[in-house]
């Protein structure tokens, strides 16, 4: 697994040889850019490996000598985990990060009851329980076999049938309540696992953005959570297909806990056409219907 970090900032065009020179001073060697002119500005996406010889203590280096140099302050920041044909077909869990590279697979919750209490004083995140069925707008789902919904994931009624036809495990299924138009409303699905992973491997990689404040005390908000990474002796007596981390993920706002399917649940979804097979966000064939599985990886 290869951690790159892109950069996006828009520089006059006639500075990217300065700007090349103070990457390559650090180690960064970005070649030439991938010039795109807009107005009189260039917009400059150059993408690195972060490892031993370039590391974050001097990516943020390199951005004090382009403000003090050249005057650049804005600079947006992108991670991307780039994993090797390997760890995809060695993983036997995957992490689902996306069903479609669309903001149509985020739906609104239109009013489950959920009781809150806030987890960290500093930054504010709160914990929520969920105690009735999740309330969407059905139609919203469209032809769309699983949406996200605040933090869980919901299957139509197709998937649902699916997984039980093809003995998926560990999980429940909760009826969501339909709020909307009566026409085209549909059956769908909140999927509830019923296992806990044992805790994630410490050796987990944990990033942060520079140009951002520092993480909160919590180890949560402003913390950038690598891949998912397990002991290898924790997953080799695993049965089931379907589990919730042990560990809090966040959404900026409230706490949840991600969930994780097996290798067999990723097949299903490729072999019933559910999916293309797709390898990381930069994927060509990653569309607005495909699914992101990242492998989880062991240590
Ligand atoms: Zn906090």
């Amino acid at each position: 697994m290869k951690v790159e970090l892109e950069n996006l900032f828009s520089i006059d065009e006639s500075s990217q040889d300065q700007v090349i020179k103070v990457y390559n001073r650090y180690g960064i060697f970005v070649g030439a850019p991938e010039i795109r002119k807009r107005n009189l500005k260039a917009s400059f996406n150059p993408i690195f490996t972060l490892n031993d010889d370039v590391t974050y203590e001097h990516v943020a280096a390199l951005y004090k000598s382009l403000e003090h140099e050249l005057g650049i302050v804005s600079i947006g920041e992108r991670f991307y985990f780039d994993f090797s044909d390997s760890e995809y077909e060695q993983a036997s869990l995957f992490t689902l990060n996306s069903a479609g590279n669309s903001p149509d697979m985020f739906i609104d919750d239109k009013g489950t009851l959920f009781s809150l209490s806030t987890h960290c004083q500093h930054c504010g995140l709160m914990e929520k329980e969920q105690l009735s069925p999740l309330v969407i707008d059905t139609t919203e789902m469209k032809d769309r076999h699983l949406v996200h919904v605040s933090g869980y994931w919901v299957a139509s009624q197709e998937l649902a049938t699916l997984m039980k036809q093809e003995d998926i495990k560990g999980f429940e299924l909760l009826e969501v309540i339909h709020q909307g138009p009566g026409e085209g409303k549909r059956k769908a699905f909140q999927i509830i696992p019923t296992q806990v992973l044992p805790e994630s491997s410490t050796e987990r990689v944990k990033l942060y953005f520079a140009t951002e404040q520092p993480p909160c005390r919590c180890g949560l908000s402003g913390v950038i959570n690598g891949p998912d990474t397990y002991h290898r002796e924790d997953l080799t007596n695993i049965k089931n297909d379907i589990f919730l981390s042990a560990e809090w993920s966040h959404d900026g706002r409230y706490l949840y806990r991600k969930t994780l399917f097996s290798r067999k649940f990723r097949e299903l979804i490729i072999k019933n056409n559910i999916s293309r097979e797709v390898r990381g966000e930069k994927d060509r064939n990653f569309g607005p219907k495909d699914w992101l599985f990242d492998p989880v990886l062991l240590k």
